[in-house]
């Protein structure tokens, strides 16, 4: 394998697509669907590849907006990720409508150079990132056992290689009371509601003096039916979220006593239920190496993260948990905007945007042809990856 040279024809191969990953990322941002029912970027996406030549299978690891498709033969195995659901009330407010499309167009990429490849790339369409862990069924599949090296970039407001993802786990709060008419019997019921921002105050409490690291934050999702009615049912939703797992094992006992303690006040039944454990990120050194010099072969900087930095949580945590693999942020701002804003999700269908998923296909290609060419890369990725 000459690297050097199929590296400049993968660059070619994006650039000889950029208008059709252009109109896929526009059209899935014009559709923005929610975790787990991301139908219309899935089709598109699957439709894409189908149309290119690639054999693409559809509803991997039983998860119905998920996909797969494979190029080559043996070892080393590259696996290329890309996300695609989008946000409540916001639309494409993380950018995800440029990762599913530069994923297919690295991997269409390196499909055009099929024949000097030695090694495996695997495409893997991701759903439910913002919610649900759609990576994690994944995982349980075995759709990452056999993998190197798992790539993905995330659009940002500035270009940062190695950021600090949070990891998270959700809380689900319930209390259950007693209905009863609010003026003429208010003493035959239990008050839910009270119950639940009893726990509430008592966590705006606890966040005062946790580390100023993590994070609790949350919505109410059932407050009662009506003001007339003392509620019997109200309930609530919350995140947890550290740097630090064992500070986070610590938290979540501090968090739940919150509640615990409210329904010993009030006399409700506590019911909740932890779902979605989100891995901090482990960006692998060598992979994440390998990247920063592709870009800056094409003219871009990536930064380390700095302490002051801060992102949220992601399930490719849990992906970097298992197999080495890099999760760099690429800007698609002139300057800061926040994530989850409706002015990111407006900067995700700018030009600015689209010449940035070009970049981190191009990158995710370079990148994947670096551990394909070079046995001791993916031997040092593994290396790192185990802490040696
Ligand atoms: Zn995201």
């Amino acid at each position: 394998m000459d690297v050097a040279a199929l590296k400049h024809r993968v660059v070619e191969r994006v650039d000889a697509r950029a208008g059709e990953l252009d109109r896929l990322a526009l059209a899935i941002h014009a559709k923005p669907e929610l975790a787990f029912e991301e139908r219309f970027a899935a089709d598109a996406l699957v439709s894409y590849l189908a149309g290119e030549g690639a054999e693409v299978r559809r509803r991997a690891g039983g998860l119905d907006t998920a996909f797969v498709a494979e190029v080559g033969a043996g070892k080393p195995l590259v696996a290329i990720l890309g996300e695609y659901d989008a946000l409540p009330g916001v639309g494409h407010a993380c950018g995800h409508n440029l990762m599913g499309t530069a994923a297919a167009g690295a991997f269409l990429a390196l499909r055009d150079v099929a024949g000097e490849l030695r090694g495996r790339v695997r495409v893997v369409g991701c759903p439910a990132e913002e919610r649900g862990n759609g990576k994690v069924g994944l995982i349980k599949a075995g759709v990452f056992a056999d993998v190197d090296a798992a790539l993905m970039y995330h659009p940002g407001d500035r270009d940062e290689i190695d950021p600090l993802m949070l990891a998270m786990v959700t809380l689900e709060v319930e209390f259950l009371g007693k209905a009863a008419h609010a003026a003429a019997e208010p003493h035959d019921g239990v008050n839910a509601l009270d119950a639940l921002l009893l726990g509430w105050n008592a966590l705006s409490a606890l966040r005062l003096v946790v580390r100023s690291d993590s994070r609790i934050h949350g919505i109410i999702t059932d407050g009662g039916k009506a003001a007339n009615i003392i509620p019997d049912r109200a309930a609530a939703r919350l995140m947890v979220r550290s740097p630090d797992n064992a500070y986070l094992a610590d938290l979540r006992q501090r968090v739940l006593a919150c509640f615990e303690g409210a329904a010993l006040a009030t006399g409700c039944e506590l019911r909740h239920e932890w779902k979605d454990v989100c891995e901090v990120v482990r960006t692998n050194r060598p992979l994440a190496e390998a990247f920063v010099a592709n870009a800056v072969s094409l003219g871009r900087t990536l930064h380390t993260r700095r302490p002051s930095d801060t992102h949220g949580s992601t399930d490719m945590g849990n992906v970097t948990s298992l197999v080495p693999g890099i999760h760099p942020f690429l800007s698609i701002t002139e300057g800061p905007v926040p994530g989850h804003s409706v002015a990111f999700a407006a900067a995700a269908a700018e030009p600015r945007a689209l010449e940035t998923m070009h970049l981190a296909a191009k990158l995710l290609a370079m990148t994947a042809l670096d551990v394909l060419a070079d046995p001791t890369l993916a031997r040092r990725a593994r290396e790192a990856h185990a802490g040696r």
